[in-house]
């Protein structure tokens, strides 16, 4: 159970996990704070917190947890802020998409509260922002990754982890490289790659046309290049070294099948597309 929560950053990630923690009667009271009182007085309307402050230092005292749900490029701000109000009991977490950004933000911003600070990242959104787009299920049955270090203390961990598992989530831990890796691979690529498709089609001088005739194959493809362009700028620029060797590898694979195109190579893009096909299937057997 928590005492006092406080949520800064009360959009989809944060607003979601506050609904969800409300419901289950996990926390005693939930402060949001963000830069927008306007946002919060949504927020407090659609009883997602119970108060609101815009000042992070005075937001987070006497909160046993503070939850970081702001954007990646905010972070270090953020933590910077809260730390002269941070009560000795506070445990400190985020919800970052990309870790290795976070960790050295909050180790400058937090300084001698490191210790009691746990990365995490919960793998489950939408491509919707802001409190509106909240829901309490969100996390039912994803996965949530904690990245803690060698010093982080164990008691702060087990919190954060109790905490998701509440709010309906399996807990992982992953090494902070390790975590930004994967998901440069699984979900940044993906993001990028359909920002750039829709950006490519949008400059076509027929582009009425081509929305027009656009279909469910297009939508899938795309739906996610609806998403928040400053966070994904934020997510690109936070996880560049491991999004680039991601993209790299990637336009190696697409100029390979450009060729295979081009020499008219029927069997090589069956292949290629069996095997996409079989671990697509195989995904999705596992997801249900
Ligand atoms: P969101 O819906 O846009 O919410 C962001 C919140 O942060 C808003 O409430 C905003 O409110 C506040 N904020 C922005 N800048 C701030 C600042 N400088 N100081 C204080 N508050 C600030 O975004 P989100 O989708 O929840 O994403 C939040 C975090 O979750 C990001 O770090 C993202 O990487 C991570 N994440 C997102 C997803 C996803 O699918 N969306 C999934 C997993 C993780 P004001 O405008 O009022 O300040």
């Amino acid at each position: 159970m928590i005492n006092r929560l406080c949520i800064i950053g009360v959009g989809l990630i944060g607003g979601s996990l506050s609904r969800s923690l409300r419901e289950q009667s996990y926390c005693s009271t939930v402060v949001g704070c963000s830069r927008d009182e306007k946002h919060l007085q949504r927020a407090q309307a659609l009883g997602v917190i119970d108060h609101y402050d815009t000042d992070i230092a005075s937001a987070v005292r006497d909160a046993d947890m503070v939850v970081v749900a702001v954007p990646l490029g905010a972070m270090e701000a953020v933590f910077t802020a809260m730390h002269p109000g941070l009560a000795e009991q506070a445990v400190i977490t985020d919800v970052g998409s990309s870790k290795a950004s976070v960790v050295e933000a909050a180790r400058t911003g937090l300084g001698d509260r490191f210790t009691a600070f746990v990365p995490g990242h919960p793998i489950a959104g939408t491509e919707k922002s802001g409190v509106e787009a909240s829901f309490s299920e969100l996390f039912q049955d994803r996965k949530v990754i904690l990245t803690p270090l060698p010093e982080t203390r164990p008691s702060a961990v087990e919190a954060v982890r109790a905490m998701w598992q509440t709010a309906g989530a399996e807990v992982l831990d992953l090494e902070v490289s390790h975590h930004d890796e994967v998901l440069a691979a699984t979900s940044h690529l993906p993001h990028v790659l359909a920002f750039a498709l829709v950006e490519s089609l949008a400059r076509m001088s027929d582009r009425d046309e081509i929305f027009q005739y656009a279909a469910g194959g297009f939508r899938d493809f795309t739906r996610i290049a609806s998403s928040d362009p400053v966070m994904w700028a934020d997510i690109c620029l936070a996880n560049h070294d491991a999004l680039l060797a991601a993209v790299t590898r990637f336009q190696a694979d697409l100029n390979e099948l450009q060729d295979t195109i081009e020499r008219g190579d029927r069997q090589g893009l069956l292949d290629v597309f069996s095997r996409a096909k079989q671990a697509r299937d195989r995904y999705a057997d596992g997801q249900q």
